[in-house]
C-alpha cells in the first residue's frame, strides 16, 4: 500500500514563493522514478492569509510551471502564481476545504514551509498535536532554528564561535524617543560599522540591511522592527560564506561542505533567486581540516537546538585567521533542485529523490 504522503507549502510568509519552488521540487522527487509505487501525495497549499486548500486548487498550485519570481523589493506581496489560480477559481470553492476529509487520510506530513508559521515549530506543533508523523524538526528545534536570538544562545552554549551581536525589541526601536538614541550608541560602541541588522525570525534575507553610518542604522532598525518584535543586530566580519548540510534524527551525518560566491554586496534577497548571481561551489576549495572543523561545528550546532531530519548550517570563513564562525541553522532551507541543500547531498553521493525518501522515512523512525 502506498504511503499517503501530505505536501504543506505556500504559508504565512515572507518566503512563499520559495516554499512553491520547494514544494515542486520535492513533489517531483517523490514520485520519480526511484520511488515509484511508494508514495502518493496530496497537496495542501497554504494560502498568504492563512486558509488552507487541498484538492484540485493545490494540485494547480504546485503544477503551475511558473518559476519562482522576483517581486521588486515586496517578496510579501501575493504569489503571482497563486492569485492567478484564485481568480480563476469560484470564490465559493476557495472559502472551504474542497476535501475536509483529506487532512484525516495523511500518513506522513512534509511541511515545505521556509521562515515563519511553518519553520518556525507552528505547524511542527499543529502536526504533533495531530500525531502523525512529519518531516524535519519538532517544535523545540524549529522554534529554536528560527530565532536568531534563541539560536545563538544555544550556540553560545555550545561553545560555537561566532560573531558579537546585540538582542533588540521592537519597543526599543518605536515606542520610546528616549530609548532608540541609547540603543543607537550602543550598537555603534559595541559593533561598530558596518554592522547588520536583521528581523530575528525570517529568511532569505527579508528585512536584512547592512548598515555603515547612524543614518543607515535608523532607517534599518525600524525597517527591520516592520517584520518582526525582536530584531538582532551583529557584527560584519569579512569571510567566505560556507554551508554544510545535515541529514538525520540521533546521528546525523553532515555533507561535504559547499561555498557561495557573489559579486553582490552581501547574499541578499535578490542575489539569492535572481539566475546568474551566485554561484554555489560544491565542494568548497577549502583545505581538509578546515572542511573538518566545519562539518564537526555543523552537527554540534544541530545537537544544540535539537534539530531533527535536515538543517543547512552557515558559516563564515574568514581566510586570513582561520576562523571559522557560525552565522545560523536553516530548518527547512531552500529545496529546489538548483538549491544548496540538495546539491551538498548530490556531491556527498546521496541523489535528489533517494533524499527525500530519507527524509520521509526518517519522519517515520522519530515518531515511533
Ligand atoms: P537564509 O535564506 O539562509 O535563511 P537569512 O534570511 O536567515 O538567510 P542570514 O543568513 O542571517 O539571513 O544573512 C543573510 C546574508 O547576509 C548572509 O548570507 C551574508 O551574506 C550576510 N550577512 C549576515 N550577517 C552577516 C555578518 N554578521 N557579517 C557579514 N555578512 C553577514
Ligand atoms: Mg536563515
Ligand atoms: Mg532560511
Ligand atoms: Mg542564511
Amino acid at each position: 500500500k502506498k504511503l499517503r504522503v501530505g505536501l504543506l507549502f505556500g504559508g504565512c510568509s515572507g518566503e512563499h514563493e520559495v516554499s512553491l519552488s520547494s514544494a515542486r521540487a520535492i513533489a517531483q522527487a517523490l514520485s520519480a522514478d526511484q520511488n515509484t509505487g511508494k508514495y502518493e501525495i496530496l497537496p495542501f497549499y497554504i494560502r498568504k492569509d492563512g486558509r488552507w486548500q487541498a484538492g484540485e486548487l493545490a494540485q494547480q498550485v504546485l503544477e503551475s510551471r511558473t518559476p519562482l519570481q522576483l517581486e521588486s523589493s515586496t517578496p510579501d506581496s501575493p504569489s503571482p502564481i497563486a492569485s492567478s489560480e484564485i481568480s480563476t477559481a469560484n470564490t465559493q470553492q476557495l472559502n472551504r476545504w474542497q476535501s475536509p476529509s483529506q487532512a484525516a487520510e495523511i500518513d506522513v506530513w512534509f511541511p515545505i514551509l521556509h521562515g515563519p508559521n511553518g519553520e518556525d515549530g507552528t505547524v511542527q506543533g499543529m502536526l504533533k498535536l495531530m500525531q502523525v508523523p512529519f518531516v524535519g524538526s519538532g517544535v523545540l528545534g524549529s522554534a529554536i532554528g528560527m530565532d536568531k536570538i534563541a539560536m545563538k544562545m544555544a550556540f553560545a552554549h555550545a561553545g560555537i564561535p561566532q560573531v558579537k551581536y546585540i538582542a533588540v525589541n521592537r519597543s526599543q526601536v518605536w515606542s520610546n524617543p528616549c530609548v532608540f538614541p541609547k540603543l543607537c550608541d550602543e550598537i555603534e560602541g559595541t559593533l561598530g560599522y558596518p554592522c547588520f541588522v536583521k528581523p530575528a525570525n525570517l529568511g532569505s534575507s527579508v528585512g536584512i540591511s547592512k548598515v555603515r553610518s547612524r543614518t543607515e542604522l535608523e532607517t534599518a532598525l525600524d525597517n527591520a522592527a516592520s517584520y518582526d518584535r525582536r530584531l538582532i543586530v551583529e557584527a560584519g566580519v569579512v569571510a567566505r560564506e560556507v554551508e554544510c548540510a545535515v541529514l538525520g534524527n540521533d546521528n546525523p551525518k553532515a555533507s561535504v561542505v559547499g561555498e557561495i560566491t557573489f559579486e553582490s554586496d552581501f547574499y541578499d534577497y535578490e542575489t539569492k533567486y535572481t539566475q546568474g548571481e551566485a554561484d554555489l561551489l560544491i565542494p568548497a576549495p577549502l583545505p581538509d581540516a578546515i572542511a573538518t572543523q566545519i562539518q564537526d561545528l555543523a552537527l554540534k550546532a544541530f545537537a544544540a537546538i535539537d534539530a531533527a531530519g535536515l538543517a543547512r548550517v552557515d558559516f563564515f570563513y574568514v581566510e586570513a585567521t582561520g576562523e571559522i564562525l557560525i552565522n545560523e541553522i536553516n530548518t527547512f532551507p531552500g529545496f529546489t533542485a538548483t538549491s544548496m541543500y540538495p546539491q551538498l547531498w548530490a556531491a556527498s553521493g546521496i541523489s535528489f529523490p533517494e533524499l527525500v525518501d530519507q527524509l520521509v522515512q526518517l519522519a517515520l523512525e522519530r515518531h515511533t
